[in-house]
């Protein structure tokens, strides 16, 4: 009988590199030719048109339906120039992946006859059914209708033959409903918080933008092999499969030489993203077997939030034209390193000073530092609430295993910069320093060298890194939309930032001078947030005690975690700032709790399938072999074969106790998803899932790889691991 398995495997030895033709004009000549950018907007808008748009993009104001149709004119010349045929509001949805309704360039002209239609109503605005969509009970079911609307920040784009327009997604109610709304909100009053901090020390700022250069790792597997994983087509990753006897021990795979196929992959996902204005810059093999990295240069943080979301679907799309499939789960394969997606942060003013960059004299070292120990602070106090929007039941198996960083939060500052922070505390708490002596200690936190960290001093266990001029946040998920972690992150810097004005002008108030007042909180807020301040190995038991000393919280519960989406302290840093309503702060956090029962709900199912349709049949056929092998001795050898086949009845013994084992944990899986499915609570119905659903698949998984390693290879139904690891 040939499995698909063998198949697989078979056709895999004839497949080649493809025969593909890759533009011969330089990048610089085809970047962007596929996006509705400042160029094609100077070509296709008239000017006042044009001046406006400039306008409401430096504004980030949502466009004039005045000129909407303006600009819908000259993008549908635009678009129809570059054969495109049907336009899409493009949006967030709290899903994985991004959403799309496609309408037709076409209608009726004044004659009766068809013309190409697209104007300023089509472009403004959209009505996708908001039933369909996740929504956390926002969503009354008398009216299900719920609007995009065109985000003037992120171009539009073509993608085939289909204009794309980046949208919010809201409810008919005004709900948000999606990654982006509360983003754009996040920026904006991160942007405004920082300005007024920044205007302490320079009045030229006007505006502060958050920067995000994300890195975004996958795995490839073969496409025939995948066909053959029913748990990686439906969960994306492997519910089984015994290691492989060589993973990733040697060290071989990270930066290696990338194997030809997934090169031509590779660059032809680079062109089309060059094409599609995304400047993708950094390529490598990372730890695991058939496990890499992308990344681009780092770009304001909603457009790059879009580009990630639209490269995580250009790379699933284009993989299979390659005769691959990305995953981007964050730990499709047990015992070797899971992905993650680093989110580099940073904040940068109008006037071009990056403010996690420490500056080059005194006052732009005071900057620096402000904005240092904000973070920090800022971090320290939302530990649970960044937590709660990253850790989810993909990363929770990635997130405190051996390769990744804990669950603990911590930032990770380097050597230097900690010496530098311990001075201050130390030495200007000395009541006999006087006041030249404690100037000039302000002074010498001026001369810190310029370039501060060198790339040996980067800590690649700490969740939060501070990596010379930006913060490296390391525990988002490979598979997670940015958007959420960098949502809390602004918000939760806004809201530490208005607090450290409220608090330094408190200070000026009672007569304290500007700059000693800023100094004072500065050292305050060092203090304060000093726990969450660790340098040394993130991945460590020592640490786990010494982060319980500290009192830092260490949650590896995913609904214990996302109950922290809804506390008081959540509140006031989204609800208070306006970033989300207190109605929708508490949808989202019902829509994490679904999302996970949902999707062990559906691992459950997965799992019962492929243990009662591929692993006991094929375990039964193979020990009736051995039972016929061993009776078959018994005729010929006798009473001589009782000793002979002992190994043998030995191994139908063992099938006989794995397969009773499955069939009996596999029922009471089967039986605790009926209990579980019966709760009403949204919170308890995923407690049970994590308490009871989630070990018996780890129980299950134990026996069927044993049953693996003893099953004749020639049978077994599923790719195995050293197949899908090594085989491209
Ligand atoms: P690593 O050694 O961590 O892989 P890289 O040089 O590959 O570092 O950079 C990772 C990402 O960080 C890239 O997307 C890069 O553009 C981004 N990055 C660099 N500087 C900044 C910054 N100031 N703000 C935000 N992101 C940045
Ligand atoms: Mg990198």
């Amino acid at each position: 009988m040939a499995t698909l398995r063998f198949k697989a495997l078979t056709d895999l030895m004839s497949k080649k590199v493809p025969d593909m033709k890759f533009p011969e004009k330089r990048v610089s000549e085809f970047y962007g030719e596929l996006v509705f950018n400042d160029e094609a907007m100077k070509r296709y808008l008239q000017p006042s048109v044009y001046k406006q748009v400039k306008e409401c993009i430096s504004k980030g104001e949502l466009i004039d339906r005045s000129i909407a149709d303006g600009v819908a004119a000259g993008m549908k010349a635009w678009a129809l120039d570059h054969g495109v045929v049907h336009y899409t509001h493009w949006f967030q949805p709290l899903t994985e992946g991004t959403a799309e309704k496609h309408d037709g360039f076409i209608n009726y002209g004044p004659d009766g006859k068809i013309i190409e239609e697209f104007s300023g109503k089509h472009l403004a605005q959209q009505e996708p059914d908001a039933s369909s969509f996740p929504n956390g009970g926002i969503r009354q079911t008398f009216e299900a209708r719920g609007y995009t609307a065109w985000d003037v920040t992120s171009p539009a784009f073509i993608v085939g033959s289909t204009l794309c327009i980046p949208t919010i997604f809201i409810s008919y109610t005004g709900d948000a409903l999606d990654y982006k709304t509360p983003l754009l909100k996040a920026l904006h009053a991160v942007d405004k918080a920082a300005v007024d901090v920044c205007q302490y020390f320079d009045k030229n700022v006007t505006k502060v933008i958050a920067n995000l250069g994300w890195e975004q790792e996958y795995f490839l597997v073969d496409q025939g092999l995948y066909m053959a994983r029913p748990d990686l087509m439906l969960t994306g990753r492997t519910l089984m499969g015994h290691l492989s006897a060589k993973n990733q021990q040697l060290d071989d795979h990270y930066f290696g030489s990338i194997p030809e196929r997934v090169a031509y992959f590779m660059r032809d996902l680079e062109v089309q993203c060059q094409r599609l204005g995304i400047p993708v810059k950094t390529r490598h093999n990372e730890v695991a077997p058939n496990q890499f990295e992308l990344a681009p240069i780092y770009e304001e943080c909603n457009l790059a939030n879009d580009h990630n979301q639209l490269v995580m679907d250009t790379m699933k799309r284009l993989a299979k034209h390659h005769g691959f499939e990305v995953l981007l789960h964050e730990k499709p394969f047990a015992g070797v390193n899971g992905s993650g997606k680093h989110n580099n942060w940073s904040l940068c003013t109008d006037t071009g000073v990056n403010l996690f960059a420490p500056g080059k004299n005194p006052k732009g070292n005071m900057l620096f530092l402000t904005f240092l120990t904000n973070v920090m602070a800022a971090v320290y106090k939302g530990q649970d609430l960044l937590r709660s929007y990253i850790l989810n039941s993909t990363n929770m198996h990635r997130l405190g295993a051996n390769e990744a960083p804990p669950a603990i939060m911590s930032i990770f500052l380097g050597t230097q910069i900690s010496s530098m922070l311990d001075s201050i505390v130390e030495k200007v708490s000395d009541a006999k320093m006087t006041p030249e002596e404690k100037t000039e200690l302000k002074l010498g936190v001026g001369r810190l060298p310029e370039i501060l960290i060198d790339n040996t001093d980067r800590n690649r266990t700490s969740p939060f890194a501070f990596t010379g001029d930006r913060f490296e946040f390391r525990a988002v998920g490979s598979s997670a939309n940015c958007a959420a972690a960098m949502t809390v992150l602004n918000s939760m810097m806004a809201a530490q930032l208005v607090e450290f004005k409220k608090n330094v002008d408190a200070l000026i108030e009672r007569g304290v001078k500007k700059d000693e007042a800023i100094f004072q909180e500065i050292r305050n807020l060092i203090i304060e947030s000093s726990p969450i301040h660790f340098d040394g190995n993130g991945y460590s038991d020592e640490w786990k005690a010494e982060a319980a000393r500290r009192n830092l919280t260490n949650i590896t519960s995913v609904p214990e975690s996302i109950s922290k989406m809804t506390t008081e302290h959540a509140k006031d840093v989204l609800v208070k700032t306006g970033i989300l309503t207190e109605r929708e702060l508490e949808a989202r956090a019902e829509v994490e709790y679904e999302k996970f029962t949902k999707k062990i709900q559906i691992e459950g199912r997965v799992m019962s399938d492929l243990v009662v349709n591929h692993i006991i049949p094929t375990a039964i056929q193979y020990q009736n072999i051995l039972i016929t092998n061993v009776k078959g001795m018994k005729d010929v050898m006798g009473d001589e074969a009782d000793t002979l086949t002992s190994a043998e009845k030995d191994l139908i013994r063992q099938i006989s106790k794995h397969v009773s084992e499955i069939r009996t944990k596999s029922n009471a899986l089967e039986e605790a998803r009926r209990v579980a499915n019966k709760i009403s609570c949204e919170k308890t119905k995923a407690e049970a899932y994590e308490q009871t659903v989630c070990p018996l698949l780890e129980e299950i998984r134990y026996h069927v790889d044993k049953l693996e390693l003893i099953v004749d290879n020639e049978m077994w139904p599923l790719p195995k691991y050293r197949e899908l690891l090594f085989a491209r």
